[in-house]
């Protein structure tokens, strides 16, 4: 994570909007948290076979099955602490809550065998975590924490493999990957952004993921979750206000992502930051019936 764009656009929005602030110093403290954490990480060298890494993309496995990082349980716990400690302190949980994660014993619940399979399948991981800590949603502790406790920790040990793979595979071509899905760790994007390319190619939309941090490129009239490229069943609601900030829809599987307008901002676009000042688009999207995955229209 680039902390000199995430603090300058932290900077811009806490200008822009005094209702987003608070938020905005809570994740924060995070994106700041998960800085010191992969600073603290020794990085390691990606050798990664090119052929195999298309075989691999055309055949739809995420790098990171061929290139697996490795995360030490001690140097995981660590983080999982830091974090919780943030979570607590400055998420606006209620006080039981705070407590409850403060309490909850992540060292006994997490080994080294479910931290090992953790890459291969995270929302198994973290819900067997919940599970041995006994989350529940009418408990203190609550699934959902557990969940972003556990993903926002994996993040600093993640991010520098990915860019480490998509450098060393630069000029490899990426469109054989075609999916709304993280090339390099599998995890669905969270949201999107317009970018202009220059007068020949016009605009381009760039996914972003909210794990390990990489980006693709995607069609731009195209849903993200059922990959229906229909115009009619997809369209855009935003707020007039703030046109730079859309969500994208699909009638097809009510599916949706968020999406940044950059030439309609006046702001450093960083898929991070965006994702948080458009919490408010998520609720509006799911006050419309949609919902961030969609639903599943295979047959
Ligand atoms: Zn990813
Ligand atoms: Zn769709």
């Amino acid at each position: 994570m680039d902390m000199q764009r995430v603090e300058t656009a932290v900077k811009q929005y806490r200008k822009i909007d005094s209702q987003q602030a608070s938020v905005l110093t809570f994740f924060d403290a995070i994106w700041q948290a998960q800085d010191d954490i992969s600073r603290s990480t020794p990085s390691v060298e990606t050798m990664i076979d090119r052929d195999a890494a298309g075989d691999s993309l055309a055949t739809h496995q995420p790098l990171f099955m061929l290139a697996e990082p490795s995360i030490t349980l001690p140097e995981f716990l660590g983080a999982v602490h830091a974090i919780s400690k943030i979570i607590s302190e400055k998420a606006g949980l209620g006080d039981d809550a705070s407590a409850a994660l403060i309490d909850a014993d992540f060292s006994a619940a997490i080994d080294e065998d479910l931290l090992g399979g953790a890459l291969s399948d995270v929302d198994g991981f973290t819900s067997a975590v919940a599970e041995k800590l006994g989350a529940d949603a009418d408990e203190a502790l609550t699934p959902v924490t557990v969940d972003f406790v556990l993903t926002t920790a994996l993040t600093p040990f993640l991010e520098g493999p990915s860019a480490a793979i998509i450098k060393s595979l630069e000029e490899i071509d990426w469109r054989v990957w075609d999916s709304a899905d993280c090339p390099i760790c599998g995890t669905p994007a969270s949201n999107s952004r317009i970018v202009d390319a220059g007068e020949l190619q016009g605009s381009q939309r760039v996914l972003a993921c909210p794990l390990c941090h990489a980006e693709w490129d995607y069609q731009r009239v195209r849903c993200t979750r059922c990959g229906n490229r229909s115009h009619e069943n997809l369209h855009y609601l935003f707020d007039e206000r703030d046109p730079g900030h859309r969500i994208h829809v699909c009638e097809v599987c009510h599916g949706y992502i968020k999406t940044s307008v950059e030439r309609e901002l006046d702001v450093t676009v960083v898929p991070q930051v965006e994702d948080v000042v458009t919490l408010p688009l998520d609720d509006l999207a799911s006050s419309k019936g949609y919902s961030p995955l969609g639903e599943d229209v295979t047959d």
